[in-house]
């Protein structure tokens, strides 16, 4: 198989670095990328690691002078039962391509973030959420079973009850545990493609966790999109926006013929003339602005596509070339429930340092799941984005890590591009446990990232 050297980065587009690109078609290919060689012989001794789609925000799917195993050919769907609708595929299948093969037979992802261009590989080894977590936890709880290979190039199918310890070290593990090939994933039953959508705008911190916490009992997808500048009494206003998936009676009858129907389509990229630098403190002030004010003060049942609902970022191509050059950060934090005093306290850091977030997402999550690494647990998650160059970003970021480990929170590894490796073990109790099974089945420490080697994962 022949390689070539690339630069990488994630989709935050920062810290670049180089590795040897490896793109095997089978998962025989993959697994003599994995055999274990001597240090002193080739890449491999500066570690080996699994890339998707690179939709993580960070370096996870980077490795520094070593190999990147893409999944890119490893993309066929192999079975979809339309009955049962339990799908097996290869890793490197995307969510999109699930949706476009499940939703003809009334099936749709399990759980799905806020873009769909992330592959079963990435989704399994960031144990991805999405709107839906407090019904439906996350990804990992729809997983039946998956192929993995190990250093040295063992394949093993892994289930929950035959492995519990590799299967949840693998699941939110960051690709550290080996090479995911294939995976069998249960879907979700709907009646059709559509969403009907409750939008609420609240006018604080205060009636947008009421909100959330209310419309968690009664909707099965609920998030708030909140104005990260707001200060004094509109600290936290933002826009909730609920909802379930529609029955057919619901839709218009001209779309009743077709109650499935998902065309993703062409998206639209960024210009290339676009002005590098527009997301400043001004803009995004602007922007959160004339989309509060858009929002209704309430309205009910309106009916949205899975693109809006879910995905509205995947309408442009490449939105993180917005930030410019310079890329961005984002920061995620899950925080228990009872701390509401310091999510109340992240929205004033965040808004006293004036950092333009254009994202930024709060949620509550339910039930966590027993990954070893997973980040959702019961509580309260907040994600920005805001541009790398920012001043004082560095200081806003460490004092919210202050608040989260008081607040007995966490970060997301998917997102994070600077916590500290003593702070992050303070965020992880179970990371003693996750770096002893990885010693256990990589004693020569072949699988590693940039992100794992920042914090000894
Ligand atoms: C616009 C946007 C919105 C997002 N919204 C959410 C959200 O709502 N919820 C959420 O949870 N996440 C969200 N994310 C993050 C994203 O879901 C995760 O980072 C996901 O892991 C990306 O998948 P990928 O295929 O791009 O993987 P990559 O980014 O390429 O890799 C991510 C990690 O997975 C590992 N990996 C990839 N494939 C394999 C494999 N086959 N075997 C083993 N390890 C593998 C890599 O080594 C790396 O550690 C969002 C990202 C973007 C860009």
């Amino acid at each position: 198989m022949s390689s070539r050297t690339v630069r990488l980065t994630g989709w935050g587009r920062i810290a670049p670095t180089r590795a040897e690109w490896a793109e095997p078609a089978t998962a025989a290919d993959a697994a003599r990328l994995l055999e274990t060689r001597p240090p002193e012989t080739g890449a491999t001794s500066r570690g080996v690691i699994a890339r998707g789609l690179g939709r993580s925000y960070n370096n996870a799917a980077q490795c520094e002078g070593g190999v990147v195993i893409s999944t890119a050919r490893l993309n066929r769907i192999i079975e979809l039962d339309p009955a049962t609708g339990l799908v097996t595929c290869e890793a490197g299948v995307s969510l999109e391509q699930l949706m476009v093969a499940g939703l003809p037979a009334g099936w749709f992802v399990p759980v799905s973030p806020g873009t769909r261009q992330v592959t079963v590989g990435g989704a399994i080894a960031a144990d991805v959420h999405g709107k839906n977590h407090h019904v439906a936890g996350s990804f990992a709880r729809h997983l039946r079973s998956f192929d993995i290979l190990l250093p040295g190039g063992e394949l093993r199918t892994v289930t929950e009850p035959s492995d519990p310890e590799l299967f949840w070290a693998t699941a939110g593990g960051m690709g550290l545990t080996g090479l995911v090939v294939r995976a069998v994933i249960q879907l979700k039953r709907v009646a059709t493609s559509r969403l009907r959508v409750d939008t609420v705008r609240t006018a604080d911190i205060d009636e947008t966790m009421a909100t959330l916490a209310e419309h968690d009992r009664t909707f099965g997808y609920t998030v708030a999109w909140s104005d990260s500048l707001a200060r004094g009494a509109g600290l936290g206003r933002s826009v909730v926006t609920s909802g379930d998936f529609a029955e057919p009676a619901d839709l218009p009858p001209a779309d009743r013929a077709d109650p499935f129907a998902f065309r993703p389509g062409a998206r639209l990229g960024v210009p290339a003339w676009f002005p590098p630098g527009l997301i400043n403190r001004y803009t995004v002030a602007l922007a959160n602005e004339a989309w509060y004010r858009k929002a209704p003060r309430a309205r009910h049942g309106e009916l949205q596509t899975i693109g809006t609902f879910f995905h509205p970022l995947d309408g442009i191509r490449n939105w993180n070339r917005v930030y410019g050059p310079g890329g961005f950060r984002q920061y995620q934090y899950a925080l228990p429930f009872g701390q509401e005093t310091a999510v109340r306290r992240s929205f004033e850091l965040v808004s006293q340092a004036r950092a333009a977030s254009f994202v930024t997402v709060l949620k509550r999550f339910g039930q966590g799941d027993p990954g070893f690494l997973s980040f959702p647990a019961p509580g309260w998650t907040l994600a920005l984005d805001v541009p790398a160059r920012t001043r004082g970003l560095a200081g806003l970021l460490g004092s919210l890590d202050r608040l989260v480990v008081e607040a007995g929170g966490r970060v997301y590894l998917a997102k994070d591009s600077r916590v500290p490796a003593d702070v992050l073990a303070e965020m992880y109790p179970r990371l003693a446990e996750f770096r002893k099974l990885r010693a256990e089945f990589d004693p020569d420490g072949m699988l590693a990232s940039d992100l794992s080697r920042r914090l000894g994962l």
